[in-house]
């Protein structure tokens, strides 16, 4: 199931206990709004990716692998390969390793791809985002079907999303790392991620409903 171009909530799944994180995929199945699960390296190292066919199976949202491919284009595009064939329906690679990689991964055919062009920490403004807006140029031309925005710095949410068309944006940064619900969907992103602070909620169920309303609220 492809990601649209709509506005949404992405949970970030990088909890290590592999039961509480199929438990929430289940749960999140009947959650009120549009939902997608988005798996983190700490919850893959656990089991390797049987994870994305066992949350796949758990939950009738789309899956992220967000294994932020990093590789020579023949080892990213195993990692990619992998990844869909275990049922993952995007993966997330980053923009900055060039456009090789990210062509030898579209050539798969097998699902979306999503490339990071900003980063949400302060060591990305360093050497990324010199490069960000080149990034963004580079990857709507090889045709991604998503980015990854940084929702913590709002303005380059609102330049970048000007060059990304149509690409559909998606934008960590949500309460653990400063950023308001909304935030990033009032400047122009599609889907917000949200990790800690849905997953280390009391539950994290309504967590997620309660965030997806303050965030469409915010954005009407
Ligand atoms: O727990 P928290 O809401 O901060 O989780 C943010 C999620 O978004 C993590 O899975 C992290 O890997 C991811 N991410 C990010 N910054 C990026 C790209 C992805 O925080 N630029």
């Amino acid at each position: 199931m492809r990601l649209r171009k709509e506005k949404g909530l992405i949970v970030a799944f990088d909890m290590e206990d592999v039961e509480f994180a199929v438990n929430l995929a289940q749960d999140l199945r009947g959650a009120k709004g549009n939902f997608a699960i988005k798996i983190g390296r700490p919850l893959e190292m656990q089991v390797g990716k049987g994870i994305i066919a066992k949350i796949k199976e758990s939950s009738d949202l789309p899956v992220i692998y967000d294994g932020k491919i990093a590789d020579i284009p023949y080892i990213s595009r195993k990692i990619a390969e992998n990844a869909y064939d275990a049922g993952a329906d995007a993966v997330i690679v980053q923009g900055v390793l060039g456009s090789d990689v990210l062509e030898e991964i579209k050539g798969l055919g097998k699902g979306d791809v999503i490339a990071v062009v900003e980063m949400t920490h302060k060591g990305s403004d360093e050497f990324i985002q010199p490069v960000a807006e080149k990034i963004a140029d580079m990857v709507v031309d090889i045709g991604v079907d998503g980015v990854v925005l940084p929702a913590t710095k709002p303005d380059r949410v609102k330049n970048l999303v000007k060059i990304v068309k149509s690409a559909y944006v998606i934008s960590p940064g949500i309460k653990a790392q400063g950023a308001s619900p909304g935030d990033a969907i009032i400047n122009g992103a599609d889907y917000e991620v949200v990790g800690r602070a849905i997953y280390e909620t009391e539950n994290p169920k309504s967590a997620a409903e309660e965030m997806y309303k303050e965030v469409m609220e915010r954005c009407r």
